[in-house]
């Protein structure tokens, strides 16, 4: 089957509407607005992806969609192609492989964890933050994910977990390949729409996004009281040693990132999550331990200290588990809580800054199509 890209001059994605959006979009039709909460239900909580046969659906809203929906038409339904399902040897994570209309692939990955499961999500194609030790950033950017094709990742994730008779996804981390805060506007979209709870109804309360430390998007995001958790990438306590790993780090040094969480922070009172990549002989020194410690004194931090996940593009190991220990000790001491995050799906390449759009991996193959 060959599938025509749509032309998105003319027409829009049913997913990258909010409700208020599709509300508008029926009254300009001469619809009654009652009817944006069947469609809406359909759409997002029931996962419906054809909307051809919906019976119960009144007959005006029948014949709109008869009208409005399909090839060369205003709206189209997102439909990512999966062209990869690849299951860790953990027997908890998976990673989806999904193709957009116009051939550009994003992963997903899927994290069991006692009684729920997170979905890593992606919000560009490539990334353009170019962070030395991320498979994502040695790939280069691509281009921007639209809300819908942020939001079909969660309607994916979700709909392989209903297949497999398990529990609905609780938890929404926004880490998969791209930098949310450069995306934002999309990125908010996605999230308005995720968490309506007419709907997928991941609460906002649930979903974290990841930022490399986009100065502007912290403070949009305290501004515009977004009621997300953060997690600020830092990796390293001086601007000399964090910007050899994250080059985003020249543009928006340390002393502007931390006074832009402090502002965060001072407007949502909420606790911010730094990450923090272990790389053996980098940055993982209890001396650096001790200047991480002392760049978030004062705020209400918590640190995710992750041992490196083995890329092609970057020679470096990964921090050993008497060594994580003992920065983490320094930390402790110092007040501030962390976790060493566990290693998840580095078999099939599903680890943090391991997506890069390809079938690689020793999962099982059955999976790949
Ligand atoms: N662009 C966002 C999301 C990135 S992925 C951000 O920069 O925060 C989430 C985390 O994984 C980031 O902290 C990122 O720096 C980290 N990461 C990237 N590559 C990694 C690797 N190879 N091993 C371990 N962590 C990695």
């Amino acid at each position: 089957m060959t599938v025509v890209a749509p032309d998105l001059n003319t027409s829009r994605s049913l997913l990258d509407l909010t409700f208020a959006e599709l509300e508008r979009e029926l009254i300009t039709s001469g619809l009654a607005p009652v009817h944006a909460r069947p469609l809406w239900r359909a759409l997002h909580r029931d996962l419906h992806h054809e909307l051809t046969n919906e019976a119960d659906f009144p007959p005006p809203l029948r014949r709109w969609l008869a009208g409005q929906l399909g090839a060369g038409r205003r709206f189209f339904l997102e439909a990512p192609v999966e062209t990869a399902d690849i299951a860790s040897t953990d027997g908890l994570t998976r990673k989806f492989l999904l193709r957009l209309a116009d051939g550009q692939t994003i992963e997903t990955v899927l994290m069991g964890f006692k009684g729920r499961h997170t979905a890593c999500l992606s919000t560009q194609a490539g990334c353009a933050m170019a962070c030395v030790f991320c498979a994502t950033g040695q790939m280069g950017f691509a281009r921007h994910l639209r809300p819908g094709e942020i939001v079909a990742q969660v309607h994916h994730a979700q709909a392989a977990l209903r297949a497999a008779g398990r529990e609905g996804l609780r938890n929404l981390v926004l880490m998969g390949m791209g930098e949310p805060l450069h995306n934002y506007d999309a990125v908010m979209t996605a999230l308005e729409i995720i968490s309506d709870r007419g709907g997928l109804n991941i609460g906002p309360g649930r979903i974290t996004i990841s930022t490399v430390g986009v100065v502007p998007g912290i403070l949009r995001l305290a501004a515009e009281r977004r009621p997300y958790h953060l997690a600020v990438s830092l990796h390293g306590a001086t601007d000399e040693e964090r910007s050899a790993l994250v080059p985003a780090g020249r543009r928006w040094p340390l002393t502007e990132l931390m006074a832009a969480c402090r502002t965060y922070f001072g407007q949502t009172g909420r606790r911010i999550f730094f990450e923090w990549t272990l790389i053996a002989g980098a940055n993982d020194s209890p001396a650096q331990a001790g200047r991480l410690a002392k760049l978030l004194a004062g705020l209400d931090a918590h640190v995710n200290l992750i041992p490196l996940n083995p890329t092609d593009g970057f020679a470096g190991t990964a921090t050993q588990s008497t060594a994580a220990r003992a920065f983490q000790q320094v930390l402790q001491a110092a007040g501030i809580p962390s976790t060493i995050r566990q290693r998840r799906g580095i078999d099939v390449a599903a680890g943090c800054g391991q997506l890069r759009a390809e079938k690689r991996g020793a999962g099982s193959a059955a999976g790949v199509k």
